[in-house]
């Protein structure tokens, strides 16, 4: 099937990053969230993150208003009953994904490919959703979606070959560089990054250094681009304890303990950048 119109239920970091992404390869977008002002803020950071690119001259002024065009806002999901693929990127919560997919199953089509951007969420879990299952895949971008290559195409159990094969080709066509993931919690990058993540979170928390210091030594003796709690603090630390949760309650290995200061203070509302507080102030 050749896709055209991508849905995305989510108009958050990822929701939006993707939204940009398709409408920047061509696509028509339609961006839904749950309100008015989850939508709005969606689309404005979208057209934001236009102009910057435009102002850098890595656009032209008409490509950013063409790609702004591409995306309409939305708050209701029947409103995604025309798309050829709808990818889910609402908050890391099973029932709420769980609830989202159930309603879409009735909406779309019978032959849109429903995704997922899930971070650790198992695939054939969220798949079960569905009446067809067979439709449904994981497809993980990564943050910021504009900019990293990355995503994970990841099966579940009752993914078909010919939806894993339509989403894989989504994935180049959009320029991305998509690898074949099992499913299993956290998939493969999750699975190594959010753990490491979370061990730097207990290394400031026993005190072994200051935050400064521990995201320099990862920077400078790893040669990470960016400190493990900077980068907690772009993920959101709200994200990162859901998946530290998948990760120890799938796995059932307490190796995967979420750190107690990561829940402290998704605990207090300070969830990284998107809040204006996490490990740093911003
Ligand atoms: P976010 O908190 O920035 O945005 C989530 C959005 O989902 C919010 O705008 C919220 O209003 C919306 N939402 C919640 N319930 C909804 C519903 N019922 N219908 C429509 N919209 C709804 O979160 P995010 O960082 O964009 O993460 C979204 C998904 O992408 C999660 O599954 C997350 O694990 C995954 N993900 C995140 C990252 C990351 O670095 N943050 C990377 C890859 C994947």
């Amino acid at each position: 099937m050749k896709i055209q119109t991508v849905g995305i239920v989510g108009a958050g970091q990822m929701g939006r990053g993707i939204a940009q992404v398709c409408a920047a390869s061509g696509l028509s977008v339609l961006l839904n969230d749950i309100g008015e002002t989850a939508m709005r803020s969606g689309i404005n950071g979208i057209s934001s993150a236009l102009d910057r690119l435009a102002s850098k001259g890595k656009i032209s002024e008409s490509d950013a208003t063409a790609i702004g065009a591409r995306i309409t806002g939305s708050v209701t999901l029947q409103d995604l009953a025309t798309c050829d693929l709808v990818i889910e990127a609402a908050t890391e919560d099973l029932r709420v994904k769980q609830d989202i997919l159930a309603r879409l199953d009735s909406i779309v089509r019978q032959d849109t490919i429903v995704a997922t951007n899930t971070s650790s969420v198992s695939v054939t879990k969220l798949g079960a959703a569905l009446a067809n299952p067979e439709r449904f895949t994981g497809l993980h971008f990564f943050n910021p979606v504009p900019v990293m290559e990355l995503v994970e195409v990841i099966r579940g159990i009752q993914t078909s070959d010919e939806t894993f094969d339509t989403v894989i080709a989504f994935a180049k066509r959009i320029g991305k560089s998509p690898i074949d993931v099992k499913n299993s919690p956290g998939f493969v990058v999750n699975r190594i990054l959010v753990p490491m993540i979370n061990e730097a979170i207990f290394a400031l928390h026993e005190r072994l250094a200051g935050a400064e210091e521990i995201d320099a030594g990862m920077k400078l003796g790893a040669g990470h681009p960016m400190g493990p709690l900077a980068l907690a603090d772009l993920i959101g630390l709200d994200t990162l304890l859901a998946i530290m949760d998948v990760l120890c309650r799938d796995f059932n290995d307490p190796k995967y303990r979420p750190a107690p200061l990561l829940r402290e203070l998704v605990d207090a509302g300070h969830l990284g950048r998107k809040s204006g507080r996490g490990f740093y102030a911003y």
